[in-house]
């Protein structure tokens, strides 16, 4: 993986590349989410990569760019996401 001094890399090294967030979830009646077991297609199981990272919003529109703002709204990313650790959240009650 490619390192530098740059702010967009310095963001996306707090992903921990555990592909969770790759995974389809469903949302029950009371706002519940459950993940699947199903992956979004661009997943590599094995390595918990996405195969077309660089071009995924262009082959993929429906994948989501973390932001600050959205790690701290989706109440779809787990808690020991690298990014809501790094934000310091707390799990949701
Ligand atoms: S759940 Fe968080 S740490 Fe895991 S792959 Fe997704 S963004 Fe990265």
């Amino acid at each position: 993986m490619k390192k530098s001094s740059n702010s967009s890399d310095n963001w996306e090294d707090l992903c921990e590349k555990c592909g969770i967030c790759c995974f389809e979830k469903i949302e029950n009646d009371n706002g519940t989410i459950f993940f699947t077991a199903t992956p979004c297609r661009y997943l590599d199981v094995v390595t918990r990569e996405c195969k077309i990272y660089p071009r995924r919003f262009e082959i993929y529109p429906e994948c989501v760019q973390l932001t600050e703002t959205l790690v701290q709204k989706l109440n779809w990313l787990h808690d020991d996401c690298g990014y809501r650790k790094a934000f310091g959240l707390k799990r949701r009650t």
